[in-house]
């Protein structure tokens, strides 16, 4: 039996034929048109099922499901999307709809975050394992959280919001309207933010050569390679940044104790340079210290892991 995966995002529907071991056998894509009414945009969603089926060369009578992975809230139960500001999604019923076009095949929906760290759990670092957070270190920082092989999306469907934690008191501004929140310290954005600052106070950093003076040319990367290179400003960026990150995970262990702690995200692409000092830090003040935590590792995930996730929400339960 094989499983379709929908990767619902704001520019392009991704959809893989992958099988139960989370291999994507096909894949393709459409743009997505936001903006139109969602009965068009689901209608394009099914056809595309419909054409990866054909053209993998299988039939749909040989599909076990169909999962959506989807930006916002979703609601499992009655495969809804509650919202989903990208979308301009307000109580959209994605699998009634779906079920239209593809008949009475199963649908399921949840949050592409949430998505994300089950395919980790079915095909990337957490294989096998079923305790398991992902922390997608991108624009923003996403989560997903799996307690006992089980997605945890909340009572509300707005759980696992790990990157709106407040984990500064009154610290800077969010784009949620609150103040504090991990992600502010954690994303790529962060990096960048204290990356344009050093290059305005600092002119001698290793990041001010590498843009030329030009802040706007401040990446994630630019400020992770000066820091690599050793420069001293770039490493207290880099230190700062790698102390916050740590102090989420730690907090994460103490409440959840997962099995694995994956990184995913292009911050995530520095590789053991971040992973020893994140480890480092998180085992100073991590609150069992006498006892094994979580396993702090590299997603070897990409963007296909969307596919896999939301493909496996048929398979959970078997997996
Ligand atoms: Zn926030």
């Amino acid at each position: 039996m094989y499983y379709i995966g929908v990767d619902l995002g704001g520019t392009n529907i991704a959809v893989g034929l992958v099988d139960k071991e989370g291999q994507i056998l096909h894949q393709d894509s459409v743009p997505t048109g936001v903006g139109r009414p969602y009965e068009m945009i689901l209608k394009d969603m099914a056809d595309l099922v419909k054409k990866v089926v054909a053209d993998s060369g299988h039939t749909m009578a040989e599909i076990e499901s169909v999962g959506v992975g989807s930006p916002g809230a979703a609601d499992t139960e009655k495969g809804e999307i509650v919202f989903a500001n990208n979308l301009y999604w307000h109580f959209v019923p994605v699998r009634a709809e779906l079920q239209k076009h593809l008949g009475a095949i199963p649908v399921s929906i949840d949050n592409d975050a949430n998505v994300a760290a089950l395919a980790e759990m079915v095909a990337g670092s957490a294989k096998g394992r079923r305790d398991v957070i992902l922390l997608t270190l991108g624009t923003g920082v996403g989560g997903g959280v799996i307690v006992g092989g089980r997605i945890v999306g909340g009572h509300h469907h707005v759980g696992a919001e790990i990157g709106h934690m407040i984990t500064v008191t009154d610290g800077e501004m969010c784009t949620c309207g609150n103040r504090g929140c991990f992600e502010r310290y954690t994303s790529a954005t962060a990096l960048i933010r204290m990356g344009r600052q050093a290059v305005v106070d600092n002119p001698g950093s290793a990041i001010h050569v590498a843009v030329g003076g030009d802040m706007e040319k401040v990446t994630a990367k630019v400020v992770l390679d000066a820091a690599k290179s050793g420069d001293i400003i770039a490493m207290e960026i880099f230190e700062r940044y790698v102390h916050h990150l740590a102090m989420g995970i730690v907090s994460l262990i103490n409440i959840f104790d997962p099995e694995v702690i994956a990184l995913g995200g292009g911050v995530s692409k520095a590789g053991d340079f971040l992973l020893d000092a994140v480890r480092a830090d998180v085992e100073k003040h991590i609150f069992y210290k006498d006892i094994p935590h979580a396993e702090i590792t590299i997603s070897p995930l990409g963007n296909e892991a969307g596919i896999i996730g939301a493909a496996m929400l048929g398979a959970m339960g078997q997996i």
